[in-house]
Protein backbone atom coordinates (compact mmCIF):
# COMPACT_ATOMS: atom_id res chain seq x y z
CA UNK A 1 0.00 0.00 0.00
CA UNK A 2 0.88 3.62 -0.66
CA UNK A 3 2.89 5.12 2.55
CA UNK A 4 0.76 7.87 2.56
CA UNK A 5 -3.00 5.87 2.12
CA UNK A 6 -1.49 3.54 4.98
CA UNK A 7 -0.85 6.34 7.39
CA UNK A 8 -4.23 8.00 6.62
CA UNK A 9 -5.82 4.65 7.20
CA UNK A 10 -3.77 4.15 10.58
CA UNK A 11 -4.77 8.27 11.29
CA UNK A 12 -8.63 7.18 10.87
CA UNK A 13 -8.32 4.44 13.16
CA UNK A 14 -7.45 6.03 16.15
CA UNK A 15 -9.68 6.54 19.19
CA UNK A 16 -7.57 9.19 21.41
CA UNK A 17 -7.52 12.77 20.55
CA UNK A 18 -3.37 13.12 21.79
CA UNK A 19 -2.48 9.97 19.18
CA UNK A 20 -4.55 11.83 16.40
CA UNK A 21 -3.22 15.07 16.84
CA UNK A 22 0.58 13.45 17.23
CA UNK A 23 -0.35 11.64 13.90
CA UNK A 24 -1.27 14.54 11.63
CA UNK A 25 1.97 16.39 12.60
CA UNK A 26 4.00 13.17 11.82
CA UNK A 27 2.10 13.16 8.38
CA UNK A 28 3.08 16.43 7.72
CA UNK A 29 6.56 16.41 8.48
CA UNK A 30 6.73 13.04 6.91
CA UNK A 31 5.30 14.09 3.52
CA UNK A 32 6.76 16.88 2.86
CA UNK A 33 10.19 15.87 0.96
CA UNK A 34 12.28 16.86 3.72
CA UNK A 35 11.83 20.86 3.17
CA UNK A 36 9.18 20.69 6.31
CA UNK A 37 11.40 22.29 9.02
CA UNK A 38 8.64 21.94 12.13
CA UNK A 39 4.79 21.44 12.04
CA UNK A 40 2.53 22.78 15.18
CA UNK A 41 -1.04 21.88 16.01
CA UNK A 42 -2.28 24.70 17.88
CA UNK A 43 -5.46 24.76 19.46
CA UNK A 44 -7.28 27.83 20.47
CA UNK A 45 -8.49 28.62 23.81
CA UNK A 46 -10.68 31.40 25.26
CA UNK A 47 -12.86 33.40 24.23
CA UNK A 48 -12.85 37.15 22.03
CA UNK A 49 -9.77 38.93 23.17
CA UNK A 50 -8.48 36.65 25.60
CA UNK A 51 -7.97 33.60 23.01
CA UNK A 52 -4.71 31.50 23.03
CA UNK A 53 -2.77 29.19 21.75
CA UNK A 54 -2.16 25.85 22.65
CA UNK A 55 0.08 23.36 21.66
CA UNK A 56 -1.28 20.27 20.98
CA UNK A 57 1.08 18.42 19.32
CA UNK A 58 4.41 19.69 17.82
CA UNK A 59 7.50 18.11 15.87
CA UNK A 60 10.53 18.89 14.56
CA UNK A 61 12.23 17.64 10.92
CA UNK A 62 14.49 14.65 12.13
CA UNK A 63 12.94 14.01 15.59
CA UNK A 64 10.48 11.38 16.68
CA UNK A 65 9.70 13.23 20.05
CA UNK A 66 6.18 15.01 19.65
CA UNK A 67 5.86 17.82 22.05
CA UNK A 68 2.93 19.60 23.47
CA UNK A 69 1.46 21.49 26.34
CA UNK A 70 1.21 19.51 29.58
CA UNK A 71 -2.41 19.08 30.39
CA UNK A 72 -3.56 20.50 32.59
CA UNK A 73 -1.03 23.70 32.30
CA UNK A 74 -1.71 27.14 33.62
CA UNK A 75 -3.84 29.24 31.45
CA UNK A 76 -2.06 32.49 32.00
CA UNK A 77 1.31 30.52 30.82
CA UNK A 78 -0.14 30.77 27.29
CA UNK A 79 0.96 32.88 24.22
CA UNK A 80 -2.17 35.23 23.17
CA UNK A 81 -3.62 34.53 19.79
CA UNK A 82 -2.16 38.59 18.75
CA UNK A 83 1.02 37.64 19.49
CA UNK A 84 1.19 35.42 16.18
CA UNK A 85 -0.11 37.60 13.57
CA UNK A 86 0.01 35.05 10.71
CA UNK A 87 -2.15 32.61 12.90
CA UNK A 88 -4.71 35.53 14.14
CA UNK A 89 -4.87 36.37 10.44
CA UNK A 90 -5.59 32.33 9.14
CA UNK A 91 -8.43 32.24 12.04
CA UNK A 92 -9.70 35.40 11.25
CA UNK A 93 -9.72 34.90 7.49
CA UNK A 94 -10.51 31.02 7.61
CA UNK A 95 -8.55 30.36 5.03
CA UNK A 96 -4.01 29.80 4.69
CA UNK A 97 -2.40 32.64 5.54
CA UNK A 98 1.74 32.41 3.74
CA UNK A 99 5.23 34.56 5.02
CA UNK A 100 6.99 35.26 2.11
CA UNK A 101 10.59 35.17 3.37
CA UNK A 102 12.58 32.10 4.87
CA UNK A 103 12.04 30.21 6.83
CA UNK A 104 8.74 30.19 5.23
CA UNK A 105 5.42 29.46 7.28
CA UNK A 106 2.14 28.91 6.39
CA UNK A 107 -0.92 28.54 8.83
CA UNK A 108 -3.66 26.48 8.08
CA UNK A 109 -6.99 27.21 9.97
CA UNK A 110 -8.31 24.44 11.38
CA UNK A 111 -12.49 24.28 10.71
CA UNK A 112 -15.31 22.64 12.43
CA UNK A 113 -18.66 23.16 12.51
CA UNK A 114 -18.33 24.93 15.83
CA UNK A 115 -16.62 27.56 14.54
CA UNK A 116 -12.23 27.58 14.32
CA UNK A 117 -10.29 24.68 16.30
CA UNK A 118 -7.36 25.99 15.58
CA UNK A 119 -4.00 26.45 13.35
CA UNK A 120 -1.75 23.67 11.54
CA UNK A 121 1.31 25.97 11.60
CA UNK A 122 4.15 24.56 9.34
CA UNK A 123 7.76 26.20 8.99
CA UNK A 124 9.74 25.36 6.06
CA UNK A 125 13.08 26.19 4.35
CA UNK A 126 11.34 26.88 1.11
CA UNK A 127 7.87 28.20 0.28
CA UNK A 128 5.53 24.91 -0.08
CA UNK A 129 4.76 24.37 -3.50
CA UNK A 130 0.91 24.24 -4.41
CA UNK A 131 0.75 20.54 -4.47
CA UNK A 132 2.53 20.32 -1.34
CA UNK A 133 0.41 23.09 0.04
CA UNK A 134 -2.57 21.10 -1.46
CA UNK A 135 -1.87 18.05 0.38
CA UNK A 136 -1.42 19.50 3.86
CA UNK A 137 -4.44 21.28 3.31
CA UNK A 138 -6.01 17.88 2.59
CA UNK A 139 -4.45 16.51 5.92
CA UNK A 140 -5.91 19.06 7.51
CA UNK A 141 -9.42 18.41 6.42
CA UNK A 142 -9.29 15.00 7.41
CA UNK A 143 -7.63 15.68 10.91
CA UNK A 144 -10.88 17.56 11.25
CA UNK A 145 -13.29 15.40 10.17
CA UNK A 146 -11.65 12.82 12.06
CA UNK A 147 -12.22 15.23 15.09
CA UNK A 148 -15.65 15.54 14.24
CA UNK A 149 -16.24 11.97 14.22
CA UNK A 150 -14.49 11.74 17.98
CA UNK A 151 -17.18 14.53 18.65
CA UNK A 152 -19.78 12.41 17.82
CA UNK A 153 -19.12 9.42 19.81
CA UNK A 154 -17.61 10.96 22.86
CA UNK A 155 -20.35 14.30 23.17
CA UNK A 156 -24.14 14.01 24.65
CA UNK A 157 -26.07 15.51 21.68
CA UNK A 158 -28.24 17.60 24.02
CA UNK A 159 -25.63 19.72 25.78
CA UNK A 160 -22.48 18.82 24.12
CA UNK A 161 -20.77 17.78 27.06
CA UNK A 162 -19.04 14.66 27.31
CA UNK A 163 -20.88 11.75 27.40
CA UNK A 164 -20.00 8.91 30.31
CA UNK A 165 -18.46 6.60 27.58
CA UNK A 166 -15.93 8.53 27.05
CA UNK A 167 -15.45 9.50 31.42
CA UNK A 168 -13.24 5.73 31.82
CA UNK A 169 -10.29 6.65 29.17
CA UNK A 170 -10.17 10.51 30.09
CA UNK A 171 -10.04 9.97 34.17
CA UNK A 172 -7.09 7.35 33.55
CA UNK A 173 -5.42 9.86 31.24
CA UNK A 174 -6.47 12.93 33.67
CA UNK A 175 -4.31 11.49 36.90
CA UNK A 176 -1.72 9.62 35.35
CA UNK A 177 2.06 11.16 34.63
CA UNK A 178 2.69 12.37 31.04
CA UNK A 179 4.80 9.95 29.56
CA UNK A 180 8.29 9.98 28.49
CA UNK A 181 7.62 10.86 24.91
CA UNK A 182 5.60 13.70 25.70
CA UNK A 183 7.39 16.42 26.70
CA UNK A 184 5.91 19.94 27.10
CA UNK A 185 6.58 22.76 25.03
CA UNK A 186 10.37 23.59 25.56
CA UNK A 187 10.86 20.45 27.42
CA UNK A 188 10.51 21.63 30.89
CA UNK A 189 8.33 19.90 32.93
CA UNK A 190 6.43 22.44 35.18
CA UNK A 191 6.85 22.06 38.96
CA UNK A 192 3.29 21.22 40.45
CA UNK A 193 1.94 22.98 43.63
CA UNK A 194 2.17 20.95 46.91
CA UNK A 195 -1.37 20.77 47.19
CA UNK A 196 -2.32 20.52 43.76
CA UNK A 197 -4.99 17.96 43.09
CA UNK A 198 -7.14 16.24 40.35
CA UNK A 199 -10.87 16.66 42.22
CA UNK A 200 -14.31 14.87 40.62
CA UNK A 201 -17.63 16.43 41.45
CA UNK A 202 -20.95 15.05 40.94
CA UNK A 203 -23.86 17.90 40.55
CA UNK A 204 -27.64 16.78 40.72
CA UNK A 205 -30.59 19.33 39.72
CA UNK A 206 -32.77 19.73 42.58
CA UNK A 207 -36.50 18.49 42.10
CA UNK A 208 -35.85 18.31 38.60
CA UNK A 209 -39.14 15.75 38.32
CA UNK A 210 -40.89 19.23 39.65
CA UNK A 211 -39.67 21.01 36.91
CA UNK A 212 -40.73 18.68 34.27
CA UNK A 213 -44.34 17.75 35.61
CA UNK A 214 -45.00 21.43 35.64
CA UNK A 215 -43.40 22.46 32.45
CA UNK A 216 -43.19 19.60 30.33
CA UNK A 217 -40.21 17.52 29.27
CA UNK A 218 -38.89 20.41 26.63
CA UNK A 219 -38.70 22.86 28.62
CA UNK A 220 -36.62 20.54 31.37
CA UNK A 221 -34.23 20.18 28.16
CA UNK A 222 -33.60 23.42 28.07
CA UNK A 223 -33.15 23.89 31.60
CA UNK A 224 -30.14 20.76 30.98
CA UNK A 225 -29.15 23.19 27.71
CA UNK A 226 -28.31 26.15 30.20
CA UNK A 227 -27.12 24.81 32.48
CA UNK A 228 -24.55 22.84 30.62
CA UNK A 229 -23.42 26.83 29.28
CA UNK A 230 -23.44 27.86 32.80
CA UNK A 231 -20.75 24.83 33.23
CA UNK A 232 -18.63 25.61 30.63
CA UNK A 233 -18.73 29.52 31.68
CA UNK A 234 -17.70 28.17 34.91
CA UNK A 235 -14.25 26.27 35.06
CA UNK A 236 -11.62 26.19 33.19
CA UNK A 237 -10.73 25.30 29.64
CA UNK A 238 -8.99 21.99 30.73
CA UNK A 239 -11.30 21.15 33.28
CA UNK A 240 -13.42 17.86 31.68
CA UNK A 241 -17.32 18.38 32.00
CA UNK A 242 -19.64 15.61 31.77
CA UNK A 243 -23.23 14.74 31.41
CA UNK A 244 -23.51 11.27 33.17
CA UNK A 245 -27.19 10.35 32.79
CA UNK A 246 -30.51 12.50 32.87
CA UNK A 247 -29.82 15.39 35.27
CA UNK A 248 -27.05 14.33 36.55
CA UNK A 249 -23.39 15.95 35.61
CA UNK A 250 -19.65 15.32 36.18
CA UNK A 251 -16.44 17.86 36.97
CA UNK A 252 -13.10 16.48 36.50
CA UNK A 253 -10.96 19.06 37.19
CA UNK A 254 -7.36 20.26 38.46
CA UNK A 255 -6.57 22.78 41.10
CA UNK A 256 -3.63 24.24 43.57
CA UNK A 257 -5.70 23.51 46.72
CA UNK A 258 -9.04 22.36 47.34
CA UNK A 259 -10.15 25.87 48.83
CA UNK A 260 -9.71 27.15 45.16
CA UNK A 261 -11.55 23.55 43.96
CA UNK A 262 -14.28 23.98 46.52
CA UNK A 263 -14.45 27.75 44.99
CA UNK A 264 -14.98 26.98 41.64
CA UNK A 265 -18.12 24.92 42.60
CA UNK A 266 -19.73 27.63 45.29
CA UNK A 267 -19.28 29.73 42.43
CA UNK A 268 -21.18 28.04 40.06
CA UNK A 269 -23.83 26.62 42.67
CA UNK A 270 -24.42 30.74 43.00
CA UNK A 271 -24.80 31.09 39.35
CA UNK A 272 -27.06 28.35 38.98
CA UNK A 273 -29.60 29.41 41.77
CA UNK A 274 -29.25 33.21 40.82
CA UNK A 275 -30.03 32.17 36.94
CA UNK A 276 -33.26 33.42 35.65
CA UNK A 277 -34.04 30.10 33.95
CA UNK A 278 -37.11 31.28 31.01
CA UNK A 279 -40.75 30.12 32.44
CA UNK A 280 -38.71 28.10 35.28
CA UNK A 281 -37.23 30.88 37.19
CA UNK A 282 -34.79 29.93 39.81
CA UNK A 283 -33.68 25.88 40.21
CA UNK A 284 -30.83 24.80 42.27
CA UNK A 285 -27.83 21.98 42.65
CA UNK A 286 -26.18 19.88 44.99
CA UNK A 287 -22.61 19.42 44.40
CA UNK A 288 -20.89 16.68 46.01
CA UNK A 289 -16.70 15.99 45.28
CA UNK A 290 -13.84 13.97 46.24
CA UNK A 291 -9.98 14.61 45.69
CA UNK A 292 -8.42 11.43 43.41
CA UNK A 293 -6.32 9.41 45.58
CA UNK A 294 -3.12 7.60 44.21
CA UNK A 295 -4.55 4.20 42.50
CA UNK A 296 -8.06 5.52 42.23
CA UNK A 297 -10.41 3.98 40.54
CA UNK A 298 -13.46 5.84 37.97
CA UNK A 299 -15.75 4.05 39.90
CA UNK A 300 -14.21 4.52 43.50
CA UNK A 301 -14.11 8.21 42.85
CA UNK A 302 -17.52 8.58 41.57
CA UNK A 303 -19.00 6.84 44.57
CA UNK A 304 -17.22 8.98 46.87
CA UNK A 305 -18.79 12.06 45.28
CA UNK A 306 -21.88 10.13 45.11
CA UNK A 307 -22.11 9.58 48.66
CA UNK A 308 -21.61 13.59 49.19
CA UNK A 309 -24.20 14.90 47.04
CA UNK A 310 -26.42 12.52 48.32
CA UNK A 311 -25.64 14.04 52.14
CA UNK A 312 -26.12 17.21 50.57
CA UNK A 313 -29.97 15.95 49.14
CA UNK A 314 -30.37 14.93 52.98
CA UNK A 315 -29.67 18.05 54.40
CA UNK A 316 -31.41 20.36 52.31
CA UNK A 317 -29.87 20.81 48.87
CA UNK A 318 -28.40 23.63 47.17
CA UNK A 319 -25.03 22.84 48.81
CA UNK A 320 -21.69 21.99 47.78
CA UNK A 321 -20.39 19.19 50.16
CA UNK A 322 -17.02 17.62 50.20
CA UNK A 323 -16.34 13.65 51.04
CA UNK A 324 -13.16 14.72 52.83
CA UNK A 325 -14.79 16.74 54.77
CA UNK A 326 -17.84 14.88 55.60
CA UNK A 327 -15.38 11.82 56.61
CA UNK A 328 -13.45 13.70 58.98
CA UNK A 329 -16.77 15.50 60.82
CA UNK A 330 -17.84 11.92 61.34
CA UNK A 331 -20.66 12.04 58.86
CA UNK A 332 -20.28 10.07 56.91
CA UNK A 333 -18.08 6.39 56.97
CA UNK A 334 -14.68 6.41 54.46
CA UNK A 335 -15.64 3.80 51.68
CA UNK A 336 -11.90 2.26 52.49
CA UNK A 337 -12.49 1.68 55.98
CA UNK A 338 -15.78 0.36 54.83
CA UNK A 339 -14.59 -2.28 52.50
CA UNK A 340 -11.84 -3.39 54.57
CA UNK A 341 -14.59 -4.09 57.25
CA UNK A 342 -16.09 -6.47 54.70
CA UNK A 343 -12.80 -7.97 53.62
CA UNK A 344 -11.92 -8.23 57.68
CA UNK A 345 -15.09 -10.08 58.82
P1 LIG B 1 -33.58 15.44 43.80
O1 LIG B 1 -33.53 16.84 44.30
O2 LIG B 1 -33.68 14.45 44.92
O3 LIG B 1 -32.47 15.14 42.89
O4 LIG B 1 -34.95 15.32 43.01
P2 LIG B 1 -35.14 15.08 41.46
O5 LIG B 1 -36.59 15.23 41.16
O6 LIG B 1 -34.21 15.92 40.67
O7 LIG B 1 -34.57 13.63 41.35
P3 LIG B 1 -34.93 12.31 40.63
O8 LIG B 1 -33.65 11.59 40.40
O9 LIG B 1 -35.99 11.61 41.44
O10 LIG B 1 -35.56 12.71 39.24
C1 LIG B 1 -34.80 13.05 38.17
C2 LIG B 1 -35.74 13.46 37.08
O11 LIG B 1 -35.00 13.96 35.97
C3 LIG B 1 -36.55 12.34 36.49
C4 LIG B 1 -36.88 12.81 35.11
O12 LIG B 1 -38.15 13.46 35.12
C5 LIG B 1 -35.83 13.87 34.85
N1 LIG B 1 -34.98 13.60 33.68
C6 LIG B 1 -34.05 12.64 33.57
N2 LIG B 1 -33.46 12.73 32.34
C7 LIG B 1 -34.04 13.74 31.67
C8 LIG B 1 -33.88 14.32 30.36
O13 LIG B 1 -33.05 13.90 29.55
N3 LIG B 1 -34.66 15.38 30.04
C9 LIG B 1 -35.59 15.86 30.92
N4 LIG B 1 -36.32 16.90 30.55
N5 LIG B 1 -35.76 15.34 32.13
C10 LIG B 1 -35.01 14.29 32.52
MG1 LIG C 1 -30.74 12.46 39.90
MG1 LIG D 1 -32.12 15.57 40.84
Amino acid sequence: MNALVQSLATMSGLRDRDDLDAALVRLVVGNSDGIVLSASLLRIVGEGDDRRFLVAAALDEGQSQIRRDPVWIDWTTLPHMSDFPMRALAVERGRVVHGDSAPFTSAIPLLTPQGVWGVLEIVSADALSTPTLDLMEGLALTYCNLLGLLDYGERDALTELLNRKSFDGAFFKATAVQGDDELPEGGERRHAHPDAGVWLAVLDIDHFKRVNDTYGHLIGDEVLLLLARLMRSSFRFHDQLYRFGGEEFVVLMRSDSVEHAHAALERLRERVQSYAFPQVGTITVSIGYSILLPNDTPSGAFGRADKAVYHAKEHGRNQVCSYQVLVASGDLVDQVAESMDVDLF
